[in-house]
């Protein structure tokens, strides 16, 4: 590979970090102001992106992609450019909310139900007494992305998380991100309903396993459809290899 920091499957390139490798560049990234759009990309992400060339030049304009999932370490290890490990989503969140905490830091959120982020800013205001934040919307507006995006900017925030899925999540970011504003900004999925107590994640036992998906699907039947793209996933990845 011309570039041992990254690792590409299926033309998405992730960032060859671990969680604390991560962590660093993040702290160095958010003292210095700089305006930085993370992007947490699991199999299902990078099947979207394959038929959604403005999906994946989206994600291409991400300052960091990591590895959440297991699929797409595994996928690193078929194509012989190991990840040095999954970074999930939903820990780097939590991590980002420790760090707000002690900077006491300017924080907006946007996505879920109503009620959800109802809930979840109870959570903050009670475990995070420090963090300022300065929003929280659900995510069912009818305003367009662009108006939301200058909305956000507008409370001036040092770190935004955003639950709408993907690809919008990332879409909202990428408009912010193309105007420099100047937060660490990452799309977040279902994060603020595991938050919430509304969707549980897997016993650390299963995590361990790598079986999350596993229980996400007990849990949530409805997700097997979703679940489909996995093998797909797999089988893409032997066939194209890098996909370059
Ligand atoms: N969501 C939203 N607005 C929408 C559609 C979805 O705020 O128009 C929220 C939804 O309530 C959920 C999150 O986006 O909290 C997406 O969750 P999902 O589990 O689909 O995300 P994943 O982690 O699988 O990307």
């Amino acid at each position: 590979m011309e570039n041992m920091n990254k690792v590409t499957v299926l033309g998405v390139d992730f960032d060859n970090k671990s969680m604390s490798e991560f962590q660093n560049t993040f702290i160095e990234r958010l003292n210095n102001r700089q305006s930085t759009f993370i992007v947490t990309a699991n199999p299902e992400i990078v099947m979207v992106a394959q038929d959604d060339p403005d999906f994946m030049a989206t994600i291409k304009r991400a300052d960091y992609v990591t590895a959440d999932g297991i699929g797409i370490v595994k996928a690193g290890k078929m194509l012989h450019t190991p990840l040095k490990e999954r970074v999930a989503g939903f820990d780097l969140f939590m991590w980002f909310l420790n760090v707000a905490e002690k900077r006491g830091s300017r924080v907006y959120l946007i996505g879920a139900q109503p009620e959800v982020i109802t809930c979840v800013r109870e959570k903050l205001t009670l475990d995070y007494p420090s963090i300022e934040l300065v929003g929280a919307r659900d995510g069912y507006f009818k305003e367009d992305l662009n108006e939301i995006a200058n909305e956000i900017a507008a409370t001036e925030p040092e770190m935004v998380f955003v639950a709408l899925g993907f690809p919008r999540q990332e879409q909202l970011i990428d408009l912010m991100r193309i105007n420099g504003v100047p937060a660490m900004m990452m799309g977040v999925g279902g994060s603020f309903d595991v938050l919430a107590g509304a969707a549980k994640r897997a016993p650390k036992l299963m995590q361990d396993l790598h079986l999350e998906w596993f229980y996400r699907l007990i849990k949530n039947p409805s997700r097997f459809k979703r679940m489909l793209v996995l093998p797909k996933f797999v089988l893409e990845v032997k066939k194209r290899g890098d996909g370059e």
